[in-house]
């Protein structure tokens, strides 16, 4: 075929749209590949995360997690070595004394609920589930004091499956991030398991915390010193 001007014309501007569709990228996909290049950044300065309240069995993991409501991993750290002393199997929290119970948790603060749903929830563990804590959200929500963000925590920390815990750090992160567009916990979750692969569920929803909790803090983020700053789409960032 006898090549023309204007086939040659058609050409290029083919060769253009094409390349144009090549670098196009929808606005999840940009998301994507930002928040990979965050925690990228983030792995350089921590190599390795992992849930800061103490623990050696899926049991102490939600004890402290259930404690950890209103209150920082340190105050719990340092209330769960006499706790877990006193109380070993969940059968020994489902009989527990409950103002005996109140006193060891109470520098926790809110310790008569959080004493109550730690009796509940030990019974219900003993009873239903033969003395082990279930691994699955639905079982796991079932019990007294649990909701979705303790459940993922432990999904993701005792059981090593892919799950996204949505804190108040997260919320504040992923919100300033630009990686969610909501407030509700369950959809800010439902976004970050879209902008990431399931095998990095855990770890990437865990380094969202982390930065939250000691750079981008609530009133006074530290942007000065953020290794995110680059990526950051708040509005409210202080100038470097
Ligand atoms: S630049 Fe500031 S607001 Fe943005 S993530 Fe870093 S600390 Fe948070």
């Amino acid at each position: 075929m006898h090549l023309t001007p204007d086939h040659c014309r058609i050409g290029r501007h083919h060769q253009r749209i094409m390349k144009a569709a090549a670098a196009h990228h929808t606005p999840a996909q940009a998301d994507k590949r930002r928040l990979a290049r965050m925690l990228k950044t983030l792995r350089a300065t921590a190599p390795a995360v992992k849930v800061e309240l103490d623990h050696h069995t899926p049991w102490e993991l939600l004890v402290a997690t259930i404690l950890s409501a209103q209150c920082t991993d340190q105050r719990v750290n340092q209330v769960t070595p006499n706790l877990f002393r006193r109380y070993k199997q969940p059968r020994d929290y489902a009989c527990a004394d409950p103002s005996e119970l109140e006193a060891l948790i109470r520098p926790t603060g809110f310790f008569k609920t959080k004493a109550t749903n730690l009796i509940r929830c030990a019974k219900v563990v003993t009873e239903q589930f033969h003395g082990d804590v279930p691994d699955t959200m639905e079982a796991l929500t079932t019990l007294p004091g649990v909701g979705r963000k303790t459940a993922n925590v432990l999904l993701g920390n005792a059981f090593e499956k892919p799950a996204v815990v949505v804190d108040t750090h997260v919320k504040r992160v992923a919100g300033r991030l630009h990686l969610t567009r909501y407030t509700d916990p369950e959809k800010i979750e439902m976004d970050l398991r879209a902008l990431l692969p399931a095998d990095q569920w855990t770890e990437g929803s865990q380094r969202l915390l982390l930065h939250g909790r000691y750079v981008c803090l609530a009133r006074a983020p530290k942007c000065g010193h953020c290794a995110l700053y680059t990526d950051c789409r708040w509005e409210g960032k202080t100038a470097r």
